[in-house]
């Protein structure tokens, strides 16, 4: 039976999420209200701006019951805003900004900067076999500590280090401050990047999620 997988539809990059959970093995189905949330095996948080995000989960009614869903061990995999509203604490919050919370991280809000921040890369993550993931990312955080009981699944490449001369690879990120930087963590069945993999046609990060899912 295919797990059952909710997509949070409020706001963001919904659709390209559905996609890669369908060709990970999911049946996808978006979720609005609180009363879907009783037929998820899994959700996820997609990426898009945490601030609106947060400000429609409470319009929506659905900040609550999803705090408590998650606290109750709803597997949630949340990408770049979704890990900013997976995380317990967040730096660069505007003065009204809550998170659903659950993972032991403290999330740094557009963290790679003016300059650079948007950028396409790739990073081995642990939990994924077949060389390195292809990697968007938009004005996105990473995690600038993690708790003892989160693991760290990736991080950026640091200055110099190899790039795979596999066809279609992308440039590496991270040189100097951006680099060696935590862009992946997993806490139980809570998942999350910094990153947006589900715009990169790559649907291995959701097959994890899947695996976690099905665990
Ligand atoms: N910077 C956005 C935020 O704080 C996240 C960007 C994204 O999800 N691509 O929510």
């Amino acid at each position: 039976m295919k797990p059952v997988i909710g997509v949070l539809a409020l706001q963001g990059d919904v659709r390209e999420h559905v996609a890669a959970l369908e060709v990970a093995g999911a049946r996808a189905v978006t979720v609005r209200r609180p009363t879907e949330l009783a037929a998820l095996d899994g959700l996820v948080l997609p990426g898009g701006e945490s601030t609106t995000i947060d400000k429609l989960l409470r319009i929506f009614e659905l900040f609550d019951p999803l705090r408590a869903a998650i606290a109750a061990g709803l597997p949630v995999y949340g990408s770049c805003a979704g890990m900013i509203l997976l995380a317990d604490r967040v730096l660069g919050a505007t003065h009204d900004q809550q998170t659903l919370g659950g993972l032991d991280v403290t999330v740094r809000r557009n963290a790679f900067g003016r300059q650079v921040d948007s950028f396409e890369s790739s990073v081995e993550m642990t939990g994924v076999p077949g060389g390195p993931v292809p990697a968007a990312f938009i004005r996105a955080p990473w995690v600038e500590q993690a708790g003892p009981g989160v693991q760290v699944l990736a991080r950026t490449r640091h200055r110099g280090a190899s790039v795979p001369a596999a066809p279609g690879a992308v440039p590496a990120a991270g040189a100097g401050e951006d680099a060696g930087r935590i862009v992946a963590v997993r806490q139980g069945t809570l998942l999350a990047t910094s990153f947006h993999p589900e715009i990169t046609g790559d649907a291995r990060v959701h097959e994890l999620f899947v695996a976690i899912v099905k665990e």
